[in-house]
Protein backbone atom coordinates (compact mmCIF):
# COMPACT_ATOMS: atom_id res chain seq x y z
CA UNK A 1 0.00 0.00 0.00
CA UNK A 2 0.80 3.48 -0.92
CA UNK A 3 2.95 5.58 2.16
CA UNK A 4 1.31 8.59 1.32
CA UNK A 5 -2.63 7.66 2.08
CA UNK A 6 -3.76 7.00 5.23
CA UNK A 7 -3.85 3.19 6.28
CA UNK A 8 -7.14 1.64 6.56
CA UNK A 9 -7.48 -0.73 9.95
CA UNK A 10 -10.16 -3.14 10.86
CA UNK A 11 -10.71 -3.75 14.39
CA UNK A 12 -12.46 -6.98 15.21
CA UNK A 13 -13.25 -6.88 18.91
CA UNK A 14 -13.52 -2.92 19.52
CA UNK A 15 -15.32 -2.80 22.37
CA UNK A 16 -12.70 -4.74 24.14
CA UNK A 17 -9.89 -3.79 26.32
CA UNK A 18 -7.27 -4.47 23.27
CA UNK A 19 -10.33 -3.00 21.12
CA UNK A 20 -10.51 0.26 22.91
CA UNK A 21 -6.67 1.04 23.22
CA UNK A 22 -6.23 0.79 19.50
CA UNK A 23 -8.79 2.95 18.79
CA UNK A 24 -6.64 5.33 21.31
CA UNK A 25 -3.72 5.09 19.56
CA UNK A 26 -5.77 5.32 16.15
CA UNK A 27 -7.16 8.70 17.21
CA UNK A 28 -3.80 10.23 18.03
CA UNK A 29 -2.64 9.88 14.22
CA UNK A 30 -5.42 11.09 11.66
CA UNK A 31 -3.14 11.96 9.43
CA UNK A 32 -1.89 8.11 9.24
CA UNK A 33 -4.61 5.87 10.13
CA UNK A 34 -8.48 5.76 9.11
CA UNK A 35 -10.66 3.21 10.52
CA UNK A 36 -12.25 0.93 8.12
CA UNK A 37 -14.40 -1.36 10.54
CA UNK A 38 -15.27 -2.22 13.73
CA UNK A 39 -16.89 -5.24 15.78
CA UNK A 40 -18.49 -6.13 18.93
CA UNK A 41 -20.19 -9.04 19.93
CA UNK A 42 -22.92 -7.66 22.11
CA UNK A 43 -22.88 -3.88 23.40
CA UNK A 44 -24.31 -2.30 21.10
CA UNK A 45 -24.31 1.23 22.39
CA UNK A 46 -20.90 1.04 22.78
CA UNK A 47 -20.12 0.11 19.10
CA UNK A 48 -22.40 2.97 18.35
CA UNK A 49 -20.55 5.43 20.34
CA UNK A 50 -17.01 4.15 18.59
CA UNK A 51 -19.00 3.80 14.88
CA UNK A 52 -19.89 7.45 15.81
CA UNK A 53 -16.50 8.92 17.03
CA UNK A 54 -14.72 6.78 14.44
CA UNK A 55 -17.25 6.85 11.18
CA UNK A 56 -16.39 3.50 9.25
CA UNK A 57 -17.48 2.51 6.75
CA UNK A 58 -18.73 -1.09 8.22
CA UNK A 59 -19.35 -2.34 11.63
CA UNK A 60 -20.11 -5.60 12.29
CA UNK A 61 -22.69 -7.29 15.04
CA UNK A 62 -22.74 -11.54 14.49
CA UNK A 63 -26.14 -11.59 15.96
CA UNK A 64 -28.89 -10.23 13.22
CA UNK A 65 -30.85 -8.60 16.07
CA UNK A 66 -28.37 -6.79 17.43
CA UNK A 67 -27.45 -5.93 14.43
CA UNK A 68 -30.57 -4.40 13.29
CA UNK A 69 -30.68 -2.39 16.42
CA UNK A 70 -27.65 -0.96 15.64
CA UNK A 71 -28.58 -0.43 12.07
CA UNK A 72 -31.94 1.38 13.82
CA UNK A 73 -29.76 3.55 16.16
CA UNK A 74 -27.18 4.88 13.05
CA UNK A 75 -29.99 6.00 11.08
CA UNK A 76 -31.55 7.95 14.05
CA UNK A 77 -27.91 9.50 13.89
CA UNK A 78 -27.57 9.93 10.41
CA UNK A 79 -24.51 7.81 10.38
CA UNK A 80 -23.30 6.14 7.23
CA UNK A 81 -21.42 3.54 8.82
CA UNK A 82 -23.02 0.08 6.92
CA UNK A 83 -23.83 -2.48 9.26
CA UNK A 84 -22.96 -6.34 8.72
CA UNK A 85 -24.26 -9.76 10.46
CA UNK A 86 -23.77 -13.29 10.25
CA UNK A 87 -21.07 -15.49 10.06
CA UNK A 88 -18.72 -14.17 7.85
CA UNK A 89 -19.30 -10.66 8.69
CA UNK A 90 -15.96 -10.78 10.40
CA UNK A 91 -14.05 -12.42 7.09
CA UNK A 92 -14.86 -9.98 5.14
CA UNK A 93 -14.43 -6.91 6.29
CA UNK A 94 -10.61 -8.73 7.88
CA UNK A 95 -9.81 -9.70 3.89
CA UNK A 96 -11.88 -6.59 2.23
CA UNK A 97 -9.57 -5.65 -0.80
CA UNK A 98 -9.31 -1.76 0.76
CA UNK A 99 -8.44 -2.78 4.38
CA UNK A 100 -4.08 -2.32 4.90
CA UNK A 101 -4.22 -3.67 8.68
CA UNK A 102 -5.96 -5.86 10.63
CA UNK A 103 -6.38 -5.45 14.69
CA UNK A 104 -7.29 -9.27 15.65
CA UNK A 105 -8.59 -8.55 19.24
CA UNK A 106 -11.11 -10.81 19.69
CA UNK A 107 -11.12 -13.56 22.35
CA UNK A 108 -10.64 -17.23 21.90
CA UNK A 109 -11.02 -19.86 19.13
CA UNK A 110 -13.67 -17.74 17.63
CA UNK A 111 -11.20 -15.65 15.79
CA UNK A 112 -9.56 -18.23 14.38
CA UNK A 113 -11.28 -17.50 10.52
CA UNK A 114 -10.94 -13.85 10.58
CA UNK A 115 -7.42 -13.97 11.63
CA UNK A 116 -6.85 -16.89 8.40
CA UNK A 117 -8.85 -14.60 6.19
CA UNK A 118 -6.65 -11.66 6.55
CA UNK A 119 -3.83 -13.93 6.42
CA UNK A 120 -4.57 -15.22 3.31
CA UNK A 121 -5.69 -11.63 1.96
CA UNK A 122 -1.85 -10.47 3.04
CA UNK A 123 -3.23 -7.77 5.12
CA UNK A 124 -0.67 -6.28 8.00
CA UNK A 125 -2.36 -8.49 10.46
CA UNK A 126 -1.71 -7.42 14.40
CA UNK A 127 -2.22 -10.29 16.55
CA UNK A 128 -3.55 -10.14 20.35
CA UNK A 129 -6.15 -12.87 19.46
CA UNK A 130 -3.54 -15.30 21.20
CA UNK A 131 -5.82 -18.38 21.04
CA UNK A 132 -6.25 -18.09 17.15
CA UNK A 133 -2.36 -18.93 16.66
CA UNK A 134 -2.57 -21.57 19.59
CA UNK A 135 -5.32 -23.06 17.66
CA UNK A 136 -4.05 -22.77 13.92
CA UNK A 137 -0.34 -23.23 14.83
CA UNK A 138 1.27 -24.69 11.69
CA UNK A 139 -1.71 -23.81 9.25
CA UNK A 140 -2.07 -20.50 10.50
CA UNK A 141 1.58 -19.61 9.69
CA UNK A 142 1.00 -21.27 6.57
CA UNK A 143 -1.51 -18.93 6.19
CA UNK A 144 0.49 -15.66 6.69
CA UNK A 145 3.41 -17.25 4.50
CA UNK A 146 1.31 -17.93 1.38
CA UNK A 147 -0.70 -15.30 1.55
CA UNK A 148 2.54 -12.76 2.28
CA UNK A 149 0.82 -11.27 5.65
CA UNK A 150 2.83 -9.26 7.87
CA UNK A 151 2.61 -10.71 11.45
CA UNK A 152 2.82 -8.72 14.03
CA UNK A 153 3.00 -9.86 17.76
CA UNK A 154 0.48 -7.59 19.93
CA UNK A 155 0.70 -9.56 23.19
CA UNK A 156 3.08 -7.62 25.29
CA UNK A 157 6.24 -10.03 25.59
CA UNK A 158 6.03 -11.10 21.84
CA UNK A 159 6.28 -8.02 20.85
CA UNK A 160 9.41 -7.28 22.85
CA UNK A 161 10.76 -10.21 21.98
CA UNK A 162 9.91 -9.22 18.14
CA UNK A 163 11.52 -5.44 19.12
CA UNK A 164 15.16 -7.21 20.17
CA UNK A 165 14.84 -8.93 17.35
CA UNK A 166 15.94 -7.61 13.80
CA UNK A 167 13.90 -6.82 10.53
CA UNK A 168 15.44 -9.99 8.72
CA UNK A 169 13.87 -13.01 10.26
CA UNK A 170 15.80 -15.53 8.25
CA UNK A 171 18.91 -14.54 11.28
CA UNK A 172 16.67 -15.06 13.83
CA UNK A 173 17.16 -18.86 13.84
CA UNK A 174 20.96 -18.54 13.97
CA UNK A 175 20.90 -15.26 16.71
CA UNK A 176 18.89 -17.52 19.31
CA UNK A 177 19.80 -19.42 21.85
CA UNK A 178 16.21 -18.95 23.52
CA UNK A 179 13.80 -16.42 25.03
CA UNK A 180 12.37 -15.96 28.56
CA UNK A 181 8.67 -14.81 28.84
CA UNK A 182 8.06 -12.64 31.87
CA UNK A 183 4.89 -13.02 34.00
CA UNK A 184 3.72 -10.72 36.42
CA UNK A 185 2.29 -14.27 38.92
CA UNK A 186 -0.90 -12.81 38.87
CA UNK A 187 -3.32 -11.91 41.67
CA UNK A 188 -2.41 -15.29 43.74
CA UNK A 189 1.31 -15.11 43.39
CA UNK A 190 2.07 -14.89 47.28
CA UNK A 191 -1.28 -16.70 47.86
CA UNK A 192 -1.15 -19.86 49.98
CA UNK A 193 -2.40 -22.91 47.07
CA UNK A 194 -4.38 -24.86 49.26
CA UNK A 195 -6.81 -22.08 49.60
CA UNK A 196 -7.45 -21.43 45.67
CA UNK A 197 -10.43 -23.58 45.51
CA UNK A 198 -12.80 -20.69 47.40
CA UNK A 199 -11.45 -17.66 44.63
CA UNK A 200 -14.43 -15.97 43.07
CA UNK A 201 -14.16 -14.62 39.66
CA UNK A 202 -13.60 -10.81 40.88
CA UNK A 203 -10.61 -11.90 42.90
CA UNK A 204 -9.57 -13.60 39.89
CA UNK A 205 -10.12 -10.84 37.59
CA UNK A 206 -8.65 -7.77 40.07
CA UNK A 207 -4.78 -8.23 38.08
CA UNK A 208 -1.74 -6.25 40.07
CA UNK A 209 -0.59 -4.59 36.39
CA UNK A 210 -2.90 -4.45 33.34
CA UNK A 211 -6.46 -4.35 33.39
CA UNK A 212 -7.61 -6.61 30.74
CA UNK A 213 -10.95 -8.55 29.61
CA UNK A 214 -12.23 -11.38 31.98
CA UNK A 215 -11.35 -14.31 30.32
CA UNK A 216 -7.26 -13.13 29.83
CA UNK A 217 -7.42 -12.07 33.47
CA UNK A 218 -8.37 -15.55 34.67
CA UNK A 219 -5.91 -17.30 32.41
CA UNK A 220 -3.31 -14.76 33.92
CA UNK A 221 -4.40 -15.94 37.42
CA UNK A 222 -4.06 -19.63 36.56
CA UNK A 223 -1.06 -18.62 34.26
CA UNK A 224 -2.53 -20.63 31.71
CA UNK A 225 -2.26 -16.93 29.74
CA UNK A 226 1.29 -17.91 29.98
CA UNK A 227 0.63 -21.12 28.61
CA UNK A 228 -0.86 -20.03 25.67
CA UNK A 229 1.87 -17.65 25.43
CA UNK A 230 4.46 -20.19 25.49
CA UNK A 231 2.63 -21.95 22.60
CA UNK A 232 2.63 -18.72 20.63
CA UNK A 233 5.80 -17.77 20.99
CA UNK A 234 6.61 -21.46 19.36
CA UNK A 235 5.02 -20.43 16.59
CA UNK A 236 5.63 -16.62 15.97
CA UNK A 237 9.29 -17.01 16.28
CA UNK A 238 9.77 -20.86 14.98
CA UNK A 239 11.18 -21.78 18.58
CA UNK A 240 11.50 -25.58 19.78
CA UNK A 241 9.84 -26.15 23.72
CA UNK A 242 13.17 -26.31 25.25
CA UNK A 243 13.81 -22.88 23.96
CA UNK A 244 11.20 -20.99 25.46
CA UNK A 245 11.61 -20.57 29.55
CA UNK A 246 9.14 -18.73 31.52
CA UNK A 247 10.60 -16.63 34.83
CA UNK A 248 7.94 -14.50 37.41
CA UNK A 249 8.75 -10.89 37.19
CA UNK A 250 6.17 -9.35 39.61
CA UNK A 251 7.01 -5.29 38.38
CA UNK A 252 5.99 -6.08 34.63
CA UNK A 253 8.68 -3.95 33.43
CA UNK A 254 11.17 -5.87 31.76
CA UNK A 255 8.18 -7.34 29.33
CA UNK A 256 10.34 -9.93 27.85
CA UNK A 257 13.89 -11.40 27.03
CA UNK A 258 16.16 -12.51 23.91
CA UNK A 259 19.21 -14.96 25.17
CA UNK A 260 21.54 -14.56 22.07
CA UNK A 261 24.22 -17.57 21.16
CA UNK A 262 26.84 -15.77 23.10
CA UNK A 263 25.12 -15.36 26.45
CA UNK A 264 23.66 -11.34 25.20
CA UNK A 265 20.83 -10.59 26.98
CA UNK A 266 18.23 -8.40 25.12
CA UNK A 267 15.39 -6.96 26.76
CA UNK A 268 12.59 -4.41 25.99
CA UNK A 269 11.17 -2.40 29.02
CA UNK A 270 8.43 -0.12 29.87
CA UNK A 271 5.42 1.22 31.13
CA UNK A 272 2.84 -1.88 31.49
CA UNK A 273 0.58 -0.36 28.81
CA UNK A 274 -0.85 -2.44 25.86
CA UNK A 275 -0.42 1.05 23.64
CA UNK A 276 2.99 0.16 23.18
CA UNK A 277 3.00 -3.01 21.26
CA UNK A 278 0.12 -1.66 19.45
CA UNK A 279 1.79 1.28 18.56
CA UNK A 280 4.63 -0.43 17.62
CA UNK A 281 2.62 -2.92 15.59
CA UNK A 282 0.53 -0.51 13.24
CA UNK A 283 3.81 1.74 12.63
CA UNK A 284 6.26 -1.45 12.32
CA UNK A 285 8.85 -0.42 11.39
CA UNK A 286 8.49 3.07 12.28
CA UNK A 287 7.89 4.36 15.77
CA UNK A 288 4.76 7.07 16.95
CA UNK A 289 3.66 8.18 19.71
CA UNK A 290 1.38 6.27 21.85
CA UNK A 291 0.05 7.73 24.65
CA UNK A 292 1.81 5.33 27.38
CA UNK A 293 3.54 7.28 30.38
CA UNK A 294 7.48 6.83 29.88
CA UNK A 295 9.41 4.46 32.08
CA UNK A 296 11.10 6.49 35.22
CA UNK A 297 13.73 4.15 36.01
CA UNK A 298 14.51 6.20 39.32
CA UNK A 299 10.94 5.62 40.73
CA UNK A 300 10.51 2.31 39.68
CA UNK A 301 10.93 -0.37 42.22
CA UNK A 302 13.55 -3.02 42.32
CA UNK A 303 13.27 -5.17 39.29
CA UNK A 304 12.99 -8.69 41.19
CA UNK A 305 12.54 -12.51 39.73
CA UNK A 306 11.20 -15.58 41.20
CA UNK A 307 10.86 -19.44 39.28
CA UNK A 308 7.78 -19.77 38.19
CA UNK A 309 6.81 -22.64 41.06
CA UNK A 310 5.19 -25.89 39.43
CA UNK A 311 3.12 -26.44 42.55
CA UNK A 312 1.25 -23.11 42.36
CA UNK A 313 1.17 -22.49 38.60
CA UNK A 314 0.43 -26.12 37.25
CA UNK A 315 -1.09 -24.80 34.11
CA UNK A 316 2.34 -23.55 33.04
CA UNK A 317 3.56 -26.69 32.34
CA UNK A 318 0.52 -27.74 30.21
CA UNK A 319 2.24 -26.13 27.61
CA UNK A 320 5.49 -27.64 26.93
CA UNK A 321 3.02 -30.86 27.60
CA UNK A 322 0.91 -30.01 24.67
CA UNK A 323 3.54 -28.37 22.25
CA UNK A 324 5.64 -32.17 22.95
CA UNK A 325 2.52 -34.12 22.16
CA UNK A 326 0.87 -35.03 18.85
CA UNK A 327 -0.17 -32.13 16.46
CA UNK A 328 -3.87 -30.43 17.57
CA UNK A 329 -2.82 -30.67 21.01
CA UNK A 330 -2.52 -26.97 21.55
CA UNK A 331 -5.98 -26.84 20.18
CA UNK A 332 -7.66 -29.18 23.02
CA UNK A 333 -6.06 -27.21 25.75
CA UNK A 334 -7.40 -23.76 24.48
CA UNK A 335 -10.74 -25.34 23.94
CA UNK A 336 -10.80 -27.06 27.76
CA UNK A 337 -9.51 -24.37 28.65
CA UNK A 338 -11.91 -21.93 27.28
CA UNK A 339 -14.90 -24.08 28.27
CA UNK A 340 -13.59 -23.75 31.88
CA UNK A 341 -12.82 -20.51 32.16
CA UNK A 342 -16.24 -19.92 31.32
CA UNK A 343 -17.92 -22.03 33.52
CA UNK A 344 -15.40 -20.55 36.61
CA UNK A 345 -17.26 -17.37 34.80
CA UNK A 346 -20.59 -18.35 35.68
CA UNK A 347 -20.24 -19.76 38.94
CA UNK A 348 -20.00 -23.38 37.78
CA UNK A 349 -16.80 -24.22 38.27
CA UNK A 350 -14.18 -24.02 41.21
CA UNK A 351 -11.03 -22.04 40.24
CA UNK A 352 -8.46 -25.00 40.96
CA UNK A 353 -10.70 -27.38 38.89
CA UNK A 354 -10.12 -25.23 35.75
CA UNK A 355 -6.72 -27.14 35.72
CA UNK A 356 -8.18 -30.14 36.23
CA UNK A 357 -10.03 -29.56 33.35
CA UNK A 358 -7.69 -28.62 31.25
CA UNK A 359 -4.68 -31.41 32.08
CA UNK A 360 -8.10 -34.53 32.00
CA UNK A 361 -8.52 -32.97 28.69
CA UNK A 362 -5.03 -32.97 27.51
CA UNK A 363 -4.63 -36.45 28.22
CA UNK A 364 -7.70 -38.03 27.61
CA UNK A 365 -8.71 -36.60 23.67
CA UNK A 366 -6.68 -37.43 21.06
CA UNK A 367 -6.24 -35.49 18.09
CA UNK A 368 -6.48 -37.14 14.58
CA UNK A 369 -4.07 -36.34 12.04
CA UNK A 370 -7.42 -34.91 9.52
CA UNK A 371 -8.00 -32.93 12.00
CA UNK A 372 -5.10 -30.92 11.68
CA UNK A 373 -5.13 -30.36 7.84
CA UNK A 374 -7.54 -27.55 7.71
CA UNK A 375 -9.32 -25.19 9.31
CA UNK A 376 -12.77 -27.02 9.22
CA UNK A 377 -11.00 -30.14 11.13
CA UNK A 378 -9.20 -27.95 13.42
CA UNK A 379 -13.09 -26.33 13.96
CA UNK A 380 -14.35 -29.81 14.79
CA UNK A 381 -11.72 -30.69 17.00
CA UNK A 382 -12.15 -27.47 19.11
CA UNK A 383 -16.10 -29.01 19.33
CA UNK A 384 -14.76 -31.87 20.20
CA UNK A 385 -12.64 -31.24 22.90
CA UNK A 386 -15.47 -28.29 24.32
CA UNK A 387 -17.92 -31.09 24.54
CA UNK A 388 -15.10 -33.59 26.04
CA UNK A 389 -14.69 -30.79 28.74
CA UNK A 390 -17.97 -30.25 29.30
CA UNK A 391 -18.19 -33.31 30.59
CA UNK A 392 -15.42 -33.38 32.88
CA UNK A 393 -16.92 -29.81 34.39
CA UNK A 394 -20.20 -31.61 34.59
CA UNK A 395 -18.84 -34.55 36.63
CA UNK A 396 -16.48 -31.78 38.63
CA UNK A 397 -19.69 -30.14 39.49
CA UNK A 398 -21.51 -33.35 40.68
CA UNK A 399 -18.64 -34.23 42.96
P1 LIG B 1 -12.20 -8.37 25.96
O1 LIG B 1 -13.08 -9.42 26.53
O2 LIG B 1 -12.02 -7.09 26.68
O3 LIG B 1 -12.71 -8.01 24.47
C1 LIG B 1 -13.04 -8.99 23.53
C2 LIG B 1 -13.67 -8.36 22.30
O4 LIG B 1 -14.03 -9.39 21.37
C3 LIG B 1 -14.95 -7.58 22.57
O5 LIG B 1 -15.05 -6.53 21.63
C4 LIG B 1 -16.04 -8.61 22.29
O6 LIG B 1 -17.27 -8.01 21.91
C5 LIG B 1 -15.44 -9.41 21.14
N1 LIG B 1 -15.84 -10.80 21.12
C6 LIG B 1 -15.81 -11.69 22.15
N2 LIG B 1 -16.21 -12.91 21.74
C7 LIG B 1 -16.50 -12.80 20.43
C8 LIG B 1 -16.98 -13.71 19.44
N3 LIG B 1 -17.25 -14.99 19.74
N4 LIG B 1 -17.18 -13.26 18.18
C9 LIG B 1 -16.93 -11.98 17.87
N5 LIG B 1 -16.47 -11.07 18.75
C10 LIG B 1 -16.26 -11.47 20.01
O7 LIG B 1 -10.79 -9.06 25.70
P2 LIG B 1 -9.34 -8.37 25.64
O8 LIG B 1 -8.76 -8.30 26.98
O9 LIG B 1 -9.40 -7.15 24.80
O10 LIG B 1 -8.52 -9.50 24.86
C11 LIG B 1 -8.68 -9.72 23.46
C12 LIG B 1 -7.58 -10.68 22.99
O11 LIG B 1 -6.33 -10.05 23.17
C13 LIG B 1 -7.54 -11.98 23.80
O12 LIG B 1 -7.17 -13.04 22.95
C14 LIG B 1 -6.44 -11.72 24.80
O13 LIG B 1 -5.79 -12.90 25.21
C15 LIG B 1 -5.49 -10.85 24.00
N6 LIG B 1 -4.63 -9.98 24.82
C16 LIG B 1 -5.20 -9.05 25.63
C17 LIG B 1 -4.39 -8.24 26.42
C18 LIG B 1 -4.99 -7.16 27.30
O14 LIG B 1 -4.24 -6.40 27.90
N7 LIG B 1 -6.30 -7.04 27.41
C19 LIG B 1 -3.01 -8.40 26.40
C20 LIG B 1 -2.47 -9.37 25.57
C21 LIG B 1 -3.29 -10.15 24.77
MG1 LIG C 1 0.88 -11.19 27.37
Amino acid sequence: PSMNRRQRVSVLGSTGSIGVNTLDVLARHPERYEVFALSAMSRVDALLAQCLQHRPRYAVLPDQALAAELRGKLREQGARTEVLDGPDALSEIAAHPEVDAVMAAIVGAAGLAPCLAAARAGKRLLLANKEAIVVGGALFMQAVEQGGATLLPIDSEHSAIFQCLPEDRKTWHQRIDHIVLTASGGPFRTREPGTLAEVTPEQACAHPNWVMGRKISVDSATMMNKALEVIEARWLFNLTPEQIKVIIHPQSIIHSMVVCRDNSVLAQLGTPDMRVPIAYGLAFPERVESGASRLDLLSTPGLSFEEADARRFPGLHLSWAALRAREGSTAVLNAANEEAVAAFLDGGLRFDHIHRVNAEALAQLLPAADECASVAGLLALDARARRHAQGLIKALRAS
